[in-house]
């Protein structure tokens, strides 16, 4: 059975402004990690309040451990945040200026002060933070913070927590460490967790799956390869990474384009759009190679890899390809596709 279970969970702050959360139906298994990816103004941090019963649902309701947390309609429910038995972490981690680590920790956790502080003392100890106990929040890095407003959400021992885009205010090295060390922790203590970010990348390799949002609604749910790989909408390609948009004829299982002939990943007919990941186009020396040539806009290096735009007829077409052999501006170049293209259905 799931964990929690999300029903039609709708939020409107303005009589004349749309939904800011609008129908969004999600189940979290327990232990499993859901990122709620999508732009800002999307309703993530509304969703997550919701949950966590910070707000009040207009429609819909929310499950939990077998219990009722929220109920909107004619027998309205509403669980109070602090009976909810949930774990929050805030974007801004909001630890208490005045108050040292240890006393952060045990803030919110219930019962004798001594055995509040052995329970402080395990938190820390799970995020790598014992040491730092007896300091003041203005004494640690943004990584360290980041940990003990995380241990102070593991300090009742939630079964679920809750995630509002916790490393953004970390600088990117960090940002990549913390997260793996806290989705290891995550799996170890069994404990499930919803993410919110709009970082794609942060959203692929956090999560076990991941749940499209815009506009208020979640678009498409799935394990991350299935969503960068399949996505359902133009609006999910490119949420999730860069990609070529293309408007094609197709015949059955294949399609004429300006790249040239392309495989796709499943029969159609008729006039569709088709979704190709720059990482699957390949460069070659023109001379080397028939096929469509195209000519080299701009190149974007990267150390790692290198993003080109390639001028082909009256389109530009982005290739990343790895930085052994480098195209410079206005070279031509030859392009071939290496993957079946991606059907998008029409809207
Ligand atoms: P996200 O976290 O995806 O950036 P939010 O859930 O914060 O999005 O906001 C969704 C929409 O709801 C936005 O248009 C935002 O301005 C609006 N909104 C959020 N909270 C409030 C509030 N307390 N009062 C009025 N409007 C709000
Ligand atoms: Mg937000």
């Amino acid at each position: 059975m799931a964990l929690l279970s999300v029903q039609n969970l709708t939020k409107r702050f303005h009589v004349d402004h749309p939904a800011a959360v609008d129908g969004v139906s999600f189940d979290v298994q327990p232990g499993e990690i859901l990122v709620l990816l999508g732009p800002s103004g999307c309703g993530k941090t509304t969703v997550l309040r919701m949950i966590a019963g910070f707000e009040h649902a207009d429609r819909g309701s929310v499950r939990f451990d077998g219990q009722t947390l929220t109920q909107a309609g004619d027998t309205p429910k509403h669980v109070r945040p602090e009976h909810r038995n949930i774990g929050f972490v805030f974007q801004d981690y909001a630890l208490f200026p005045h108050m040292s680590v240890i006393r952060n920790v045990m803030y919110g956790l219930h019962g004798k002060r001594s055995d509040r502080r052995v329970r402080a003392l395990q938190a820390l100890d799970l995020v790598g933070m014992t040491d730092y106990a007896e300091r003041r929040p203005h004494e640690l890095s943004g990584g360290q913070q980041q940990r003990v407003a995380l241990a102070r959400s593991l300090g009742p021992s939630p079964r679920l927590i809750l995630l509002d885009e916790p490393f953004s205010n970390l600088d990117a090295s960090l940002r990549e460490n913390t997260r793996q060390e806290m989705r290891k922790l995550l799996h170890e203590q069994d404990m499930a967790a919803i993410l919110v970010t709009h970082d794609q990348e942060e959203a692929l390799s956090f999560a076990d799956r991941i749940a499209v949002m815009s506009a208020g609604r979640i678009e498409q749910v799935g394990a991350p390869r299935d969503v960068y790989e399949q996505p359902t909408s133009a609006f999910a390609a490119t949420l999730l990474g860069r990609v070529n948009l293309l408007q094609v004829n197709a015949n059955g299982c294949e399609a004429d384009s300006i790249l040239g002939r392309l495989r796709l990943d499943r029969e159609v007919h008729g006039p569709i759009t088709v979704a190709i990941r720059p990482e699957h186009i390949l460069l070659s020396d023109p001379s080397e190679a028939n096929g469509v040539h195209g000519t080299v806009v701009s190149q974007d290096y990267k150390g790692h890899d290198l993003t080109y735009r390639i001028q082909v007829d009256e389109q530009i077409v982005t290739v990343q390809s790895d930085c052994r052999t480098t195209y410079p501006e206005e070279a031509s170049v030859a392009l071939r596709v290496v993957a079946d293209a991606v059907v998008l259905p029409a809207k």
